[in-house]
């Protein structure tokens, strides 16, 4: 089955005495045993519920993997897959990450004697030289948030295969619409679920995806730790699923037209979009893409105040943090994102004071772009 037709079907069973075309919230705690010793299957919802297993199945089917994990947020989904590490062991992690994943790496993982690098992956051959003996885990993310720049997946792969690594891929940006990681030889593929999974704006939620079993620990892991979601998100998350490839191809459609708009504005001074032809990482993203999605950030004129006046004359897009829903929204990374860096680790990712940063939503485009337009005037 193809893409569009596993996420409508993938995981939704039609079970009797009912039938349900559209699968039933399990809104339970718990599951009856038959007896005492012929335990429920599943037993406790923390461990397992039909509602979120529902969404694994989807989830797996979706980046072509063979298993999935749907946990409480995106977050939990990296704090899992840390949960593989032991003190003495090194990370590799790109520097242009989420303001979050850099976070728990840099504060928290750092703190159990664990060696953390952040290196620039723009460029490979220099990225993998901090690769070591003792590197368990490479951690990268691309189209990067909030400059949009595109990492060569492929290779990063090969270099952190080349010390034992394992490669983790943020593939929240992408959505698996646009972009399956696990096809380009990652190991694991982490979404926040909360952005184009669910697209609606309405749940939080995590995902983790693999091929190799010796991932499962991921779920002995959520067993222990307890980062489960509810039943009600679980069946949000499915429901949202449902329409995502209509709503990103709509969004990356939506976008490439407001980035051409933006492109020859001439009170913006750059356009970070790898659908645009000048863009540096456009070949790239053509290679390992199938399309270049609905996210987009741009620097106005003048800096923070001329930016933050502009974002506050839009009357259609709203100010808000996330990203992937079907509504547009903006944001300003210095106050949102990326607020945890400092002002000089911002400018070395590229992140100016008047950069804007743009989740592009399924509306009318001609009504995004006026309102851009008036905003910038
Ligand atoms: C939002 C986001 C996360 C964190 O996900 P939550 O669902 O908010 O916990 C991680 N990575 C990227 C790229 C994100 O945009």
């Amino acid at each position: 089955m193809r893409l569009a037709t596993k996420a409508v079907h993938s995981g939704i069973e039609h079970d009797p005495p009912f039938r349900p075309l559209s699968a039933p919230i399990f809104q339970t705690s718990t599951f009856v045993w038959d007896e005492m010793d012929h335990e429920a299957d599943p037993m406790y919802t923390r461990y397992g519920n039909p509602s979120r297993r529902s969404v694994e199945i989807a989830l797996a089917e979706l980046e072509n993997a063979k298993d999935a994990l749907f946990l409480s947020s995106g977050m939990a989904a990296i704090a899992t897959v840390c949960s593989m590490l032991r003190p003495g062991d090194h990370v590799l992690c790109q520097r242009d990450v989420y303001g979050g994943t850099w976070k728990l790496l840099s504060k928290y993982i750092a703190q159990m004697g664990i060696d953390v690098t952040f290196a620039d992956s723009s460029n490979t051959e220099a990225f993998s030289n901090h690769l070591r003996d003792n590197t368990k885990l490479v951690w990268i993310e691309t189209p990067t948030n909030p400059t949009m720049r595109i990492v060569d997946i492929r290779a990063c792969a090969h270099a952190a295969h080349s010390v034992g690594a394992v490669v983790v891929a943020d593939n929240t940006f992408a959505s698996p619409v646009f972009q399956n990681p696990l096809d380009l030889s990652c190991d694991v593929v982490m979404h926040s679920a909360t952005k184009y999974l669910n697209g609606h704006s309405d749940v939080i939620g995590g995902a983790l995806m693999w091929r190799d079993e010796r991932f499962t620990v991921f779920l002995d892991y959520l067993k222990s730790a307890g980062n489960n979601p509810s039943p009600f998100d679980c069946w949000l998350m499915r429901r949202g699923i449902k329409t995502l490839e209509l709503r990103v191809r709509k969004q990356a459609e939506n976008a490439q037209a407001i980035a051409e708009f933006l492109a020859t504005h001439p009170r913006i001074e750059s356009v970070h979009y790898p659908g645009l032809e000048s863009d540096p990482g456009h070949q790239l993203a053509k290679s390992q893409m199938n399309g270049f999605g609905g996210m987009l950030s741009f620097v106005v004129e003048d800096g923070a105040n001329a930016a933050k006046n502009a974002a506050n004359k839009l009357k259609l897009i709203k100010i808000a943090a996330s990203l992937g829903g079907v509504e547009s929204i903006i944001g300003y990374p210095p106050v949102m994102s990326h607020a945890m860096l400092s002002e000089n680790e911002r400018r070395q990712r590229g992140i100016l004071p008047g950069l804007l940063r743009l989740s592009v939503g399924i509306e009318n485009v001609d009504d995004l772009i006026e309102d851009l337009d008036q905003a910038l005037s």
